[in-house]
């Protein structure tokens, strides 16, 4: 029975270990695709971003070619120097057909330093529609702008020129570089690293798209993203994992949040590292590193032991339950089967030899006698009376009585092959059924039995002594324990009737010697 309690552990244990298995490669799949959901929508954001700056781009190359200046726009009229900045543009309150202008134009000087070629490209910009809501006031695009090369800008949403206006030090600026012949010399969309808004709107990247007309570098379209819009996509249904969310640029310096402010502890280095969408170990816990803008920035989302651990809990405690449940109520069927069969053996047995009691003994010995009968194999019956056992109990008490008893049943129990089937027939009597043993070596056996009775003290030197019959069932062609019980209890008698202390084997004088005194 031990055994099954067992394997009910081993059982159990392997379940928790499957469902804790199972349930961390669940967590590990939901992160990354949580991951890669947010990668996709920055994907999509910049596919959005590249498509309106080439739509601008298209637009005022369209416009360079109908917009010269001798068909001025009507804004042009409100062109003023603002000498104490060092600039010229519009104040940024004009309005259009009514409505407030989108955007703002400002430039380096005064405005009679502007030639005629400038004042084409100007014109050519404010042909824009500068009245329509623009992507650059919503959500996630902060500014859309055109840079000149000849020094102006042309910037929506509108601001007024108190609070921006173009200087030389936007040259300097990464949405500006990523664009210029020399650092783009193949004319294609660029997204810059992370850098501080010249226009105070905080971090910032900007898609730049170079402008050229009749190859001809003109200026750059821009459109910037805020890091605060890159910072809410990342952490968009990984709230399980706020404050350990990074944002890392392709040089592996950490842009934003607090995780991995040391990368060297992490063990990765981003350049060799290959983003595979795996669950990677590390000495504080586990990170998963994605790559959120290919080849620009990484996102390392790392978890403290602890977390990892919370997450798979929380996944698997469902099943756990389940699991556990399971394993108590086979834990509990299998403590009801040993009950049950601990019961059944208790009612087979007496209580005091710890022998088969009379009616199992009987089921037991009816059995081998028909197998017996069946094979055509000898069996013999063994029937034990203690002498004087009256005498015994009024002399010692009856404590000491069972302790013969008990004392007899032993001397019998190791005597025999476990084939043997001992049990208490009566009082003070006990059988043993012998299968395949024929009369002669079942007594033999008797003799064995009572010999060692004779010498085996209990309660200190009491002693007893046995009278033993003995009858096999197919020397005298019997066919019933009753029967054989019949002809070794005339053999018993017969060894009273021999002084007792003695073996006597069944015959058939024996029948009409108690044909006579029945
Ligand atoms: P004999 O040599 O002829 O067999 O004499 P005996 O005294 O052994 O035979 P008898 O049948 O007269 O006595 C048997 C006694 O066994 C009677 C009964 O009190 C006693 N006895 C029966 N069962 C138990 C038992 O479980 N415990 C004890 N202590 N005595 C028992
Ligand atoms: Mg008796
Ligand atoms: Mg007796």
């Amino acid at each position: 029975m031990k055994i099954f309690y067992f394997l009910i552990i081993i059982l159990w244990g392997g379940g928790l270990a499957t469902v804790y298995h199972h349930g961390q490669n669940n967590i590990e799949k939901q992160l990354i695709s949580t991951l890669k959901d947010n990668e996709r929508e920055v994907g999509q954001m910049l596919d959005v971003a590249i498509a309106y700056n080439e739509s601008i781009k298209e637009q005022l190359i369209f416009n360079f070619d109908l917009h010269d200046i001798s068909n001025p726009h009507p804004l042009i009229s409100s062109f003023k120097n603002f000498p104490e900045l060092n600039a010229f543009g519009l104040q940024g309150n004009e309005t259009i057909a009514g409505h407030p202008l989108t955007a703002n134009l400002t430039g380096i000087g005064s405005m009679q330093d502007v030639d005629a070629e400038m004042w084409s490209e100007i014109n050519a910009l404010l042909g824009l529609n500068l009245s329509a809501p623009i992507a650059a006031k919503s959500h996630p695009f902060i500014w859309s702008y055109y840079t000149s090369q000849k020094g102006f800008i042309l910037l929506s949403p509108s601001v007024p020129i108190e609070q921006f206006h173009f200087t030389e030090y936007n040259y300097s600026k990464p949405f500006w570089l990523i664009a210029t012949p020399e650092e783009n010399p193949n004319k294609e969309t660029r997204i810059s690293d992370l850098y501080d808004d010249a226009a105070g709107a905080g971090l910032m990247i900007s898609v730049s798209t170079p402008v050229y007309y009749h190859d001809v570098f003109k200026g750059a379209v821009s459109l910037d993203v805020g890091l605060d819009y890159l910072n809410k996509v990342l952490h968009s249904d990984l709230s399980a994992l706020d404050n350990d969310i990074s944002l890392i640029s392709d040089k592996g310096q950490v842009i934003a949040n607090k995780a991995f402010k040391d990368l060297e502890n992490v063990g990765f280095k981003l350049d060799e590292q290959v983003v595979n969408y795996k669950l990677a170990q590390y000495s504080g816990g586990y990170y998963i590193l994605s790559n959120l803008i290919k080849g620009k920035f990484y996102v390392a989302y790392q978890l403290s032991e602890d977390q990892w651990q919370n997450l798979v809990v929380e996944n698997i405690y469902g099943r756990l339950v389940i699991v556990s449940m399971f394993v108590i109520i086979l834990w509990l069927l299998v403590k009801l089967f040993d009950m049950l069969c601990k019961t059944k053996k208790l009612a087979e047995l007496d209580g005091l030899s710890q022998l088969y009691n009379r009616m199992s003994l009987e089921r037991l010995s009816n059995e081998a006698i028909y197998m017996a009968i069946k094979r055509d194999e000898p069996i013999s019956i063994i029937m034990i009376d203690i002498d004087f056992f009256k005498q015994l109990n009024d002399e010692h008490g009856h404590y000491a009585g069972d302790q013969g008893i008990i004392n007899v049943a032993s001397v019998i129990k190791r005597s025999v092959r476990k084939i043997d089937i001992v049990g208490r027939y009566g009082g003070e009597e006990f059988v043993i059924t012998v299968p395949n043993t024929n009369l002669e070596t079942a007594s033999y056996l008797a003799e064995r039995i009572r010999t060692e009775i004779e010498r085996s003290a209990f309660n200190g030197t009491t002693k007893v002594t046995v009278s033993i019959g003995v009858a096999e069932c197919q020397a005298f062609a019997l066919q019933s324990f009753q029967e054989l019980c019949k002809k070794a209890d005339l053999a018993l008698y017969q060894a009273k009737e021999n002084g007792r202390n003695k073996c006597v084997v069944y015959s058939y004088d024996m029948e009409i010697c108690n044909q006579r005194y029945s």
